[in-house]
């Protein structure tokens, strides 16, 4: 647990970020560079707002839109997935480049693990009936490992 936990912190690499960004067309700027490394750096995912006030502390004053805005840059991206049960933001931490992106959400610490291998296995056969967004986060909840061994002591 604690391994795939220092997994995920350490997926932010900058020459990556870069590269996604460019090959979008777009710009590394500054606030979107503080928004996507203070949510990297964090354990848990946070919201909108506990993101806002962590940069406060370190970096600079954000409008709480501008957070909004940047998030959905990211999200758009694919670099950052926003756990809408909870309405909260983590990093994403699957390299590969898969269809979906599969995170499991432990409702009691909430913990959050992406999981690639979950990912690799869901994908859906183009039809033209239904044509699925990319980048589109599938949340399973449940309880960790750590919760499990808690409530069985
Ligand atoms: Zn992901
Ligand atoms: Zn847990």
């Amino acid at each position: 647990m604690r391994f795939r936990l220092l997994l995920v912190l350490m997926a932010i690499d900058k020459t990556r970020l870069t590269e996604v960004v460019k090959s979008a067309g777009k710009s590394l700027t500054k606030q979107r560079c503080v928004i996507i490394e203070t949510l990297a750096a964090n354990k848990l995912p946070m919201s909108a707002y506990e993101l806002r006030d962590q940069i406060k502390i370190t970096e600079q004053n954000l409008n709480i839109s501008t957070v909004y805005r940047v998030l959905d840059f990211w999200i758009r991206l694919g670099l950052i997935h926003k756990i809408e049960s909870a309405n909260r933001f983590m990093v994403c931490s699957d390299e590969h480049q898969h269809q979906f992106h599969v995170i499991q959400h432990c409702t009691r610490c909430e913990n959050v693990v992406e999981s690639c291998e979950l990912a690799s296995q869901t994908k859906m056969q183009l039809s033209h009936e239904f044509r699925a967004l990319e980048n589109q986060v599938i949340e399973i909840k449940g309880t960790c490992l750590d919760c499990q061994a808690n409530t069985s002591t």
